[in-house]
């Protein structure tokens, strides 16, 4: 029985070895032919983002299969968007390297660009937190979801940043890519939960570094890298038949949270996963809650009393959602109260999980957890990415559930779908959160206590989400 049993694992082990060759094996054969599709991809984006605007506006009656802006606007954010994000948990950022066309067109612009070096203020580790919370917030003010000149403005925006960046700065490097870009950061933190690796086949110790003189165009420090998040995987530190290099990895998803004592935890993609599931609680709240009502009323009738009546004034249509024709003007009271709910949002859930960490990190040392204190807080924030990443899929790619619907799924349905996922992020999480205790030498026997005390975190942000999960 016993040696079936070890046969079947053997067997298996080596059908996923053998897999893994041939996935290898079959990017590196077609390395030379990314180009190309970055090019198709370039080429989908203008027809989707840039045409789509001049195209007929729906009228009352119109579904998605009768309208072209409708269509697109689905594809875009009830398909595109979810899936992408969905993705990083199979294919890691697959994305970024085989077919975004932003990462490639601000590569093609440093390759024909000025070549300075990358300033401080790029290289910050706080700087892609900002320009996540920056697009997010933007993205809700413009209403980019509803509306296709929106998502223009946005994602053209966010292009044209990218080759500028590129054109100005690093030799034949994505600098975008590495420091600033908003997609990129939520895929490459996310990306740590996932089944691909990319490992040294001789790794150098001393931990992740970053590098200019490198062939990896995100500035890894190959024979260092123990970590997922700035890896796109292009393939082109790949070479099967060379003793050096990378090579291609699958292992099972939280694989790399589970020993993230071992992998360039830092602190701030922990503040990115508390602040990030804040800013999108903040932007599903404010559309749903009476407070941001109240709010809403309150700033408006106090600006007006000290005589500020541009308050009431529509502002430019870059910033804020401006649609005469389709009944909806946001004045500067909008844009200047949906951006102070989100921040508010944000901080309160940043507040609440840090607290909740610091209790179980604090624990964790009173029961034989090693480390310093910082070391422990910045290990068991990562406990909380399964639930961030639900929250974020609930805020920002809700309109998935929106397609699923279209495709048929009742409404019971989909709220089941959503408990669902809710609950395997809090399970998911707990899981994680208990091999971390284990890593830090914390006995089976307390690390219930410290988990209660971080899984209290992620249970404020459930019951926070009740509204979203049954009744949306
Ligand atoms: S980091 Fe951003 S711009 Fe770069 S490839 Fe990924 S999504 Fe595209
Ligand atoms: S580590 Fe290798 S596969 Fe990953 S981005 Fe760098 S060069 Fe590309």
């Amino acid at each position: 029985m016993r040696t079936g049993l070890t046969g079947a694992v053997t067997t298996s082990r080596m059908s996923l070895s053998a897999l893994t060759r041939l996935t290898e094996a079959f990017f590196v054969r077609h390395r030379h032919r990314l180009p190309w599709v970055h090019a198709t991809m370039f080429v989908a984006f203008i027809l989707l983002l840039l045409v789509t605007p001049f195209t007929p506006l729906p009228a009352e009656q119109d579904t998605v299969f009768d309208n072209y802006r409708l269509f697109a606007n689905t594809i875009l954010w009830g398909v595109w968007f979810p899936l992408v994000f969905l993705s990083v948990v199979f294919t890691g950022r697959s994305w970024c390297g085989l077919f975004c066309p932003m990462g490639a067109a601000s590569e093609w612009a440093n390759a024909h660009g000025l070549k300075r070096a990358i300033p401080a203020w790029v290289k910050w580790p706080g700087t892609p937190i900002v320009s996540f919370i920056v697009v997010t917030i933007w993205a809700q003010t413009i209403g980019a979801r509803d509306h296709v000149e929106s998502s223009a403005v946005l994602f053209g925006g966010v292009m044209l940043l990218a080759i500028a960046l590129g054109f100005a700065y690093g030799r034949s490097k994505r600098a975008w890519c590495r420091h600033m870009c908003p997609i990129g950061l939520l895929l490459g933190v996310y990306a740590r939960l996932g089944m691909i690796d990319f490992r040294p086949k001789r790794r150098e110790p001393g931990g992740d570094r970053w590098t200019e003189t490198t062939a990896c165009p995100t500035m890894i420090d190959l024979k260092r890298k123990t970590e997922s998040r700035h890896c796109i995987e292009c393939f082109r530190c790949v070479n099967p038949r060379a003793k050096g290099g990378l090579t291609l990895a699958f292992r099972h998803p939280g694989a790399e949270v589970e020993e993230i004592s071992r992998r360039n935890a830092n602190m701030s993609e922990v503040m990115f996963l508390f602040l990030g599931a804040g800013a999108a609680l903040g932007g599903f709240l404010w559309l749903v809650l009476d407070s941001y009502q109240q709010f809403r009323l309150w700033a408006a009738t106090t600006a007006i009393r000290n005589g500020m009546l541009w308050i009431g004034d529509p502002g430019p249509s870059w910033l804020m959602a401006v649609f005469p024709a389709e009944r909806e003007v946001f004045r500067w009271v909008d844009f200047l109260t949906i951006t102070a709910y989100m921040l508010g949002v944000m901080l309160l859930v940043g507040a609440v999980l840090s607290a909740s960490t610091a209790l179980a990190a604090w624990l964790s040392g009173k029961l034989g957890g090693q480390g310093s204190f910082r070391q422990r807080f910045i290990e068991l924030g990562y406990l909380a990415a399964p639930v961030a990443m639900v929250s974020l899929l609930l805020g920002l790619g809700g309109e998935l559930f929106g397609t699923l619907g279209l495709a048929g799924l009742s409404p019971d349905g989909i709220r089941l779908l959503k408990i669902s996922l809710f609950a395997g992020g809090i399970a998911w999480s707990l899981h994680l959160g208990q091999r971390i205790l284990a890593t830090q030498g914390v006995p089976l026997k307390g690390s219930w206590l410290t988990l209660l005390a971080c899984s209290s975190g992620t249970l404020f942000l459930g019951a926070v989400w009740y509204r979203a999960i049954l009744f949306t």
